[in-house]
């Protein structure tokens, strides 16, 4: 196990990759992160961390409210912290099989090398604020006409009030022949911690010929990710000599590289052209065929018609589409039409069938991005409505659809920002957003593990 501070710990050797950092600036820029986090709790531009007070009455009234998580991430345990900064004594259940959670946002760092395994890993154990029970088994099964689940051990776990934050996963059959790419030396993902590890060797060991990299049709788990693994692994080849003896081709089933804010797609995109990355677009990944080094793909044409493309590869970094948990995508929770997504109201976050259930994070089909930076602003909503419906009042705290990506454009550079159920930037001047620099690039790498670990999972969100 290790400890959770444990950032980056081999920075003070020689840089590797370009802009890594010697641990007498990795302090500073620690510094800077945390004042950046300061200024951002006293004017409420990237902090936030509005009060939850309640009555000590209606706090007494909440003690024997049970309420049950399943799934102990970053949704389902900030949600908890958040009840419990509220009512300390709540009787909290979380269920949740892991017992190693994984800092997912961090995978992309380690697949590029500036993150060691260790630096994403912590003991579940160690997340759990006094208050919350951990039931370290899975929901196999949703009841929610009779207010229960069924867990794997076959017993069952009622409920008062219940909240799913169970994520989304990578889905294998979506692609022919991805569960058997994936195994081969040419091929690794940055959706999974040991194939990411896999990928960072691969990447430092390529030094020649054509890089691959898609991106899916449907909801994809952080949205950026696809994106910044290519883009850095292209500034890695630049900076060791290899990019002249390679071609790089980025596939995207979009209709520009990142649609879902225009004004950053309209500052990234001239960027990474000028880098000579060819982006394809309109276009999925259906097949890859191993034999052959070749990935198969369908391109939409402007006439609605389709036609197929294929593409030879050295390395490939393959993803295809996602899809929520079994008990969640097969169960009654979902609806015809979202994926297998838990069916909430976008706002409130109440299920729109089962008013005493709530999603949170990635499973929600909220249409928000599935981001921890979301959940950040998810949570509070969450925990409020269910203390609002406790107390039989009507759950009236709205989640307002901002959330926020850290674009890692290169080594060193980052365009950060904030954008909400449209599209529009939230805070664009005091963010910058649509500049590549460098302190949102230290902040990506040494502040924002800190507020996911330890701001979110306390409840100060
Ligand atoms: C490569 C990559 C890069 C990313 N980059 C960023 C980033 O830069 N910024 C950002 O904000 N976000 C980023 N993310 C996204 C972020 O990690 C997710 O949005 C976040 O983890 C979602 O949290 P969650 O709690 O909804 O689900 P998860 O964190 O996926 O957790 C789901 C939990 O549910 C549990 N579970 C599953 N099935 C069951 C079951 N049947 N019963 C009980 N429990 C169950 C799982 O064990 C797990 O602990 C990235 C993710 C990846 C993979």
């Amino acid at each position: 196990m290790t400890s959770d501070t444990n950032i980056n710990s081999d920075a003070t050797s020689a840089p590797e990759y370009p802009g890594k950092m010697n641990r007498r600036k990795a302090l500073k820029y620690i510094g800077t992160g945390a004042g950046v986090l300061a200024v951002g709790g006293t004017t409420g531009f990237y902090g936030y961390n509005r009060s939850l007070r309640i009555s000590s009455a209606d706090a007494a009234k909440l003690k024997n409210v049970r309420f049950v998580i399943a799934g102990g991430s970053i949704g389902g345990i900030t949600v908890a912290a958040r009840l419990l900064r509220a009512v300390p004594d709540a009787n909290i259940t979380i269920i949740e099989p892991k017992t190693i959670h994984h800092y997912q946002p961090g995978y992309t760092l380690v697949a590029a090398g500036v993150y060691k395994k260790e630096d994403v890993l912590y003991d579940q154990q160690s997340l759990f604020l006094p208050g919350m029970r951990w039931v370290r088994d899975y929901v196999s099964a949703f009841e929610p006409e009779k207010n229960r689940v069924k867990l794997g051990s076959g017993d069952f776990l009622a409920y008062d009030y219940l909240v799913v934050g169970m994520g989304v996963e990578v889905n294998p059959t979506s692609v022919e022949g991805y569960s058997e790419a994936i195994k081969t030396p040419h091929a690794a993902t940055i959706y999974d911690l040991e194939s990411g590890m896999k990928y960072r060797e691969m990447a430092k060991s390529f030094s020649g010929g054509k890089a691959v990299f898609t991106f899916p049709a449907g909801y994809v788990k952080c949205g950026g990710a696809p994106q910044k693994i290519t883009w850095l692994s292209e500034d890695l080849w630049r900076s060791n000599g290899h990019r002249d003896q390679m071609d790089i081709h980025f596939f995207t089933n979009h209709s520009s590289l990142f649609p879902a804010v225009p004004k950053v797609d309209a500052a990234v995109t001239p960027l990474i052209e000028a880098r000579g990355i060819q982006n394809h677009y309109q276009t999925e990944m259906r097949a890859i065929d191993v034999s052959t080094r070749t990935v198969i793909l369908e391109e939409r044409m402007p006439d609605g018609t389709t036609r197929e493309v294929r593409q030879k590869y050295d390395l490939l970094h393959p993803v295809p589409r996602f899809r929520t948990p079994k008990p969640l995508r097969e169960g009654p929770l979902t609806a015809e039409g979202i994926g297998g997504q838990i069916q909430v109201d976008r706002e409130t976050l109440q299920h729109r069938r089962f008013p005493n259930v709530f999603g949170v994070g990635d499973c929600a089909a909220t249409g928000a991005p599935k981001t921890a930076a979301t959940i950040r602003k998810q949570a509070p909503a969450v925990a409020e409505n269910l203390i609002s419906l406790a107390l039989e009042r009507e759950p009236t705290t709205l989640y307002d659809g901002t959330s926020g990506c850290p674009l890692l454009t290169r080594y060193g550079r980052c365009m950060m920002f904030e954008f909400d159920f449209q599209g529009n930037l939230v805070n664009e001047w005091l963010y910058q957003s649509t500049r590549e620099t460098r302190l949102w690039w230290n902040f990506k790498v040494h502040g924002l593990k800190q507020l996911y670990r330890h701001v979110m999972m306390n409840g100060y969100v």
